[in-house]
Parts: structure tokens; sequence; C-alpha cells
């Protein structure tokens, strides 16, 4: 039955040219972690995003650990990071043996609040506590106010790391998320915009910096004939294997984009009639790439009631992120909050949202809703 083939959340979509790039990394026996297509992805990122350094890396976390360790965070430290996340933000930190200060959202763009971040740091340092460094989302591909978040970060003098692993190709006016703090961050894992299978990216205006990110990411070798170390190393460079598949999605990024903001504005066109059905504000001089498209019902109820019924028609939908101060391993940690991504938790649920999903499917997706809550 056609109708019941499963509709995922945010599969691969690939554009067809991958596979030409990875026969070149056969043909030319560049097996070997670098070569040619991990180079050139880098000049396609630098190129897209206008970050000026930018180094491939196996994951979206290990960039995050190695920026982390790069801004000198050493055990006992403490680095403020945005509660409304996916874990992968905040556990490098505890790699480290840091301590994670969670900081709440603000309800319009759901990343996080500027008020609670400034609150958050004059607290910590009358506590003789200066955080090391921020950690701030872009959650499902939506800016973060940038031009408060900086503000402060610059009023503190404590340096920002962007995760932008859900918001590659998102733009704050007219400025490319990931490319406004000291450094930025970029995933590739099988769900996100743009994918490599499994793959991450470090990017920054400081050359210094990406070039140790490369020296740490490559074991941290001495120069010498021999294998020589004074520095712990890490395993963190992306395969030329990989790369060739970053190579031929990124050259549809712009499409990819394009088709998820039309997903979300074809959800907005048929649901926002609701008063009860809300959705993630795009402010003004804010674009986002609108990874996943996101509707916050009445009631916890009425969003069990909806991605029931949805999975009991073979459609994946998620609840949004659960937010890490209610983590059992992280809610020991302090927090700084509103209770906005506690209530946006309870009531919110990610649709459909993959760049490939045909209209037939995206009109049955809203139909099942709109018969669920009539
Ligand atoms: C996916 C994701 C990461 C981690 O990226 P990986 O490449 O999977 O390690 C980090 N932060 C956020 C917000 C993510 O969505």
């Amino acid at each position: 039955m056609k109708n019941k083939n499963k509709i995922w959340l945010s599969p691969p979509h690939m554009s067809g040219e991958e596979i030409s790039y990875v026969n070149q990394a056969f043909d030319t026996n560049w097996i070997a972690p670098l070569g040619p297509n991990v180079i050139g992805f880098e000049k396609d990122i630098s190129k897209l995003t206008n970050a000026k350094h930018v180094k491939v890396l196996s994951s979206g976390t290990a960039a995050i650990h190695l920026a982390l360790i790069m801004l000198n965070v050493k055990p006992n430290d403490e680095v403020i990071c945005s509660s409304f996340t996916f874990s992968a933000s905040a556990n490098p930190i505890c790699y480290l043996n840091a301590k994670p200060i969670f900081v709440d959202s603000e309800n319009e763009t759901w990343n996080m609040c500027p008020n609670l971040l400034e609150q958050a740091i004059i607290d910590r340092i009358q506590k003789n506590k200066k955080p090391k460094a921020i950690i701030l989302v872009h959650l499902y591909g939506m800016p973060s106010k940038m031009t408060e978040i900086i503000k402060i970060s610059k009023k503190y003098s404590i340096p920002v790391i962007e995760d932008a692993a859900e918001s590659l190709g998102a733009k704050y006016n007219d400025k490319y998320l990931g490319t406004f703090g000291k450094m930025g961050i970029f995933s590739f894992n099988g769900n996100k915009i743009i994918t490599t299978s499994g793959g991450g990216a470090l990017v920054t205006k400081d050359k210094k910096m990406s070039e140790k990110a490369l020296f740490l990411s490559t074991q941290s070798r001495d120069k010498a004939p021999h294998y020589q170390h004074s520095h712990i190393g890490y395993n963190y460079r992306m395969s030329n294997v990989l790369a060739g598949i970053g190579r031929g999605q990124i050259r549809v990024l712009n499409d990819r984009v394009k088709a998820r903001r039309r997903i979300f504005n074809y959800y907005f066109k048929h649901l926002s009639q609701y008063s009860f059905i809300s959705f993630q504000d795009e402010l003004e001089g804010f674009y986002s790439n609108r990874w996943l498209s996101c509707i916050i019902t009445k009631s916890f109820n009425m969003r069990e009631m909806i991605r029931k019924k949805l999975e009991f028609n073979n459609i994946e939908a998620r609840p949004l992120w659960k937010p890490m101060h209610k983590q059992p391993i992280f809610k020991k940690y302090p927090y700084y909050g509103n209770g906005v991504s506690d209530d946006i938790f309870n009531r919110g649920l990610c649709l459909p949202s993959g760049s490939n999903l045909s209209n037939h499917d995206l009109k049955r997706i809203v139909k099942i809703i709109k018969d669920t809550i009539n």
C-alpha cells in the first residue's frame, strides 16, 4: 500500500553528484584520511558561508570538544550552554571535567535568552566562577538573537562557540550562522540538512586556532621525522571518502534550504489558522534554514494525540529536545531559567521536514493533523 510508506522526520537527500567525488577518491586511491576531497570540501564550506578558516572533522561533537580545548577549558571550569538543545552540545564540557551552566530560552526564537545569559554571568562572577565560554545553539536552524548575545559576550569578555550543527545555511542580518562567534561548528550527521553520513566542521576567523584544531585532530604530532608528541592528541579528522559525499551535498545546500523553507511555509499556511497552534518566529533580519518544522500545540495531551496519530500512520514525528536541565545526567548542574523550554518541550512537536518530502506526503500529514484536532 503506497500510503503506508514510512515518512521519516529528516532523511538523507543525495544530489547524485556525491558518487563521482567518492569514485575519484577510489580511482586515485585517496582512501587514506587526508586528500583532495577534504581540502575541497573545506574550500566549498568557506566559499559558501564566508567562514575564513574551516577544518572538517569526524563529527560536530568532536568540533565542540576541540573548541573547548582551544579555549583552555580545564577541570572544574564553568561553561555556559543553551539548556534547550541536543545533549551533544553539552557532553564535551563533561569530557573535560568542566561544569555546564545551563541557560534557558526566550519564547520567540526558542534560543538562549540574552537577559538570562547576562543574569547567569553576573551570578557566576559573584560566586568567583567566571565562565570560560558560552556554547550558543541555533536550534532547528533558527538564528539566536545575535546582536544582544555578542554584545554580552564582549562586555564580559567570554568567547562564544556557535553550535550551528542544525543551522548550516541560515543567516542573521545576511551573515551566515557559525561565523559570529570566536568559533562555530557544523554537523553533517545523517539527519542534518546536508550529510556525509557522519561528520562535522570547525570554523573560525582565527588562523592560529584553525591550525591548532588541525594539529589536535590528527594526534598532535610534533614536527619530526619520527612520531613525537608533546600534547595529547585526538583522531578527529574527516576521511577523504566522506568528504567526497560532502562535496556533492554542499553544491545543493541552497536548494535544500529552499525546500525546507517551502515545507515550513506549507505547514504554516495550513495550520496557523488554529489559535492554539504556534510556530518558531522568524524575526526581522533572521533567516532560518528551517531544518525542522515544529509546532507548539495547546497542551501535552494534544501533542501526544497528534504524535500518536502520525505514528499510527507510519509517520515519524518527535517531541522537541528535552532541555538539558531536565536530563537525569545533567540536572545536578546550575540552571538559569524561566520555564520557557520546559513549556515548549511539553507541547511541541517536530514534523517531517526532509527536503525530499513529496507534496503528496505533505498534504497527507497536514490532513491527519487537521482531522485529529478538529
Ligand atoms: C547534531 C547536533 C550536534 C552533534 O553533531 P554530530 O555531528 O552528530 O556529533 C550538536 N549539537 C546539536 C544542536 C545537534 O543537533
